[in-house]
């Protein structure tokens, strides 16, 4: 009977797994996830390990129900464990689902040649994204550069496939596989925030479902409206689940499209315009691997950001800055791995445009805090926020903190929420506190320098050197 290894990576689903599902078809089936030094781009950031550490958990379980568990590996390079894998169990084929990180798209290639010519039938499906990057071009052929005319052809022309079911059975490979310990990954020892993580996040295939399908009840009508609105309860939160694989983005796609029956679809078309964002990054990025490292205007290639880990640096990584809408911002993604997407463009433009940062740096430190770290969203967003991207906010537009926090969260409801000694602020100051009379500061209960910080610099000043010295930098 044919034996096929699944080797699992970002698809830690049952359901809608291609590679999963034809193998479990085709006869006795592997599971496998491999850590190996060779994993891609970069190490995996500390709170993406906890996320992965309850993922791979929560599939084993999955898996066992079905009678097979999921053997772990590590090693120093992922085809070596592969083709041990391949002996222990006699497998004559290893079927993955195609991922799209340029570094692990070189490495894929690289395993699939070494097992095809062992004889091992390989085979690579489709599920992490809605498009195929080199099918999807411009008609000249060329891969896309702009946003919209990306969407209206991926909305236009992509037959997004239906997802498959889970498979009805899995038979094991029927010999024991010896498997390491999850818990020797050292996923969760180098971790201390786990608590206020397992009390926000549910991490499993079926919390995946079960968030989406309460957002679509709840939340899509008013998407288009509400999206923007940090204190609302106006998005899906699926990014980490997305970026794990515990749903695949046609599950989500379908899922949104079949609530549109008889419902406004203005909050549908407008989700997966937001789903189609997650497309065209990967999109930009499997066409310009470059970006993980460079500024795609090669222009700020030569901007005299700041590199160095400064004063400035760290407070802004713990929410100290004194401007509260980034303060808020920057607690909820210490305390929840996650944060909302309009305080994400806040924050970033801050970073690079106000504190002059190299975009890297903030782009490194969402990389090791976020639960949906992901690769192809951080890089092109960071790049979009700071100017120097493919088709990207314009470098002088800078966004004014203390204008979006009174535009975004007027009543500073999202703000008192993570930043709990400002809950006593009326909103006219909550934006600015250094603005507040002394008497209000007294009732507030806070003085400023001791409770809260003061502004580390001028907000609208440092806004006007930015424009300064990228007028400059024009010139030379
Ligand atoms: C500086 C910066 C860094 C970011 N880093 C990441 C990251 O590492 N991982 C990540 O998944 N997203 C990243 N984003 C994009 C966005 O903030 C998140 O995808 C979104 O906030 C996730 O919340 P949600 O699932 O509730 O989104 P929803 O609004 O419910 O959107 C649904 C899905 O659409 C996709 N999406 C929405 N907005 C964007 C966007 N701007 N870019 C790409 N995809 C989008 C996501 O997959 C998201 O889960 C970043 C944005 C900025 C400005």
């Amino acid at each position: 009977m044919s034996v096929t290894i699944v080797w699992f990576w970002n698809d830690l689903r049952v359901s809608d797994n291609p590679a999963l599902y034809h193998a479990a078809k085709r006869g006795r089936v592997l599971p496998v996830f491999i850590y190996a030094e060779d994993i891609g781009v970069r190490k995996l950031g500390s709170v993406k390990k906890w996320w992965l550490y309850k993922s791979l958990v929560s599939l084993n379980e999955t898996l066992k129900k079905y009678g097979v568990g999921l053997v772990i590996r590590t090693g120093f390079d992922t085809v070596s464990v592969l083709k041990e894998l391949v002996r222990e169990v006699k497998a004559d084929a290893v079927y993955w689902n195609r991922r799209f990180d340029p570094t692990m798209v070189a490495r894929d290639e690289r395993v699939k040649k070494e097992l095809i010519s062992l004889g091992v039938k390989v085979e690579c499906f489709d599920s992490f994204l809605l498009h195929d990057p080199n099918e999807i071009l411009t008609s000249t052929g060329k891969p896309y550069a702009v946003f919209t005319p990306f969407w209206k052809r991926l909305r236009k022309d992509v037959n997004v496939p239906r997802p498959l079911p889970s498979p009805e059975r899995i038979q094991g490979v029927g010999v024991r596989v010896r498997s390491e310990k999850l818990e020797d990954l050292g996923f969760l020892p180098e971790f201390k925030r786990c608590e206020s993580l397992e009390e926000f996040w549910k991490v499993s295939e079926d919390a995946a479902r079960e968030r989406l399908r309460r957002f679509v009840t709840s939340s899509l009508e008013g998407y288009e409206r509400d999206r923007d609105f940090p204190y609302l309860d106006g998005t899906s939160l699926i990014s980490p689940y997305l970026a794990s694989g515990l749903i695949s983005p046609r599950q989500v796609w379908y899922e949104v499209i079949g609530a549109s029956e008889g419902k406004s679809s203005k909050g549908v078309e407008a989700f997966l315009r937001s789903l189609a964002w997650r497309e065209f990054s990967y999109h930009l990025l499997y066409h310009n691997p470059s970006m993980l490292e460079k500024s795609v205007k090669s222009i700020f290639e030569r901007f005299p950001w700041r590199l160095e880990k400064s004063e400035f640096y760290e407070r802004w990584t713990a929410g100290l800055t004194g401007i509260p809408i980034i303060d808020a911002g920057m607690r909820q993604l210490r305390k929840v791995g996650w944060m909302h997407n309009r305080v994400r463009m806040i924050v970033a433009s801050w970073f690079t445009k106000n504190l002059l940062f190299h975009w890297k740096l903030g782009e490194e430190w969402f990389w090791d805090t976020l639960v949906d770290a992901d690769i192809a969203n951080n890089v092109q967003n960071w790049q979009w926020v700071a100017g120097c991207g493919i088709d990207p906010v314009p470098f002088f537009r800078v966004f004014n903190p203390i204008l979006q926090s009174r535009k975004f969260d007027p009543k500073g409801v999202y703000i008192k929420k993570w930043l709990p000694e400002l809950e006593k602020f009326p909103s006219e100051y909550v934006h600015e506190p250094w603005k507040a009379p002394l008497p209000v500061l007294k009732r507030a209960g806070v003085e400023l320098g001791k409770d809260y910080p003061l502004p580390m610099i001028p907000v609208e000043e440092s806004g006007r050197t930015a424009l300064e010295l990228y007028k400059r930098l024009r010139k030379d």
